[in-house]
């Protein structure tokens, strides 16, 4: 593969927006880990998958073969790589800029990990500390004084707050 195949291909796979957070590309979401040329001549994306059963990683996964097709890559596959773990320390300044712009309050430092199986910890944590000891601030005023609606928003890597001041709901993206 060239260095100019690969660049395209490489810019064309970070491009794809995350289906539940448009504004987050998968550059954004830090889940592009390589692309490369096999062998047989197929060009080949490897993703880290954000976590393990979000319905979001099939549409991504698609969406990036489409890409690639779509601008005369042939034969294209997705593949992923499970180990190091994603977590929402990935997510990019960048992705964190975009979540706040858009109505989101983008995740705090991730709790440390234990090596083996990473534990599930979504849902834990008291309603304004975040695993990892952050407060959640309202994306729209800045207030630390807010309240937990709901651990479970539209997905499960998000909750559901509101805040005391502004009175605006808003949406906390869940540190993993
Ligand atoms: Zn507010």
């Amino acid at each position: 593969m060239t260095r100019r195949a690969h660049d395209v291909a490489y810019a064309l796979a970070a491009g794809v927006p995350d289906p539940e957070m448009p504004m987050l590309t998968v550059a954004d979401l830090g889940v592009l880990r390589s692309v490369h040329r096999d062998p047989s001549g197929c060009t080949v994306v490897t993703i880290t998958p954000t976590y393990s059963g979000c319905p979001a990683m099939a549409t991504i996964r698609a969406d990036i073969e489409n890409a690639l097709r779509d601008n005369g890559f042939g034969a294209v596959r997705v593949d992923t790589v499970l180990s190091p773990a994603w977590s929402s320390d990935w997510i990019t300044a960048d992705g964190r800029r975009k979540l706040r712009e858009n109505g989101y309050s983008p995740p705090g430092p991730a709790p440390a990990r234990e090596s083996g199986p990473i534990p599930l910890t979504l849902g834990l944590g008291s309603p304004t500390s975040r695993p990892g000891g952050t407060s959640v601030a309202c994306p729209h005023c800045g207030s630390s004084a807010v309240r937990l609606l709901s651990e479970f928003s539209a997905t499960a890597c998000k909750a559901l707050y509101r805040c005391r001041d502004c009175r605006e709901p808003f949406d906390h993206v869940k540190e993993i």
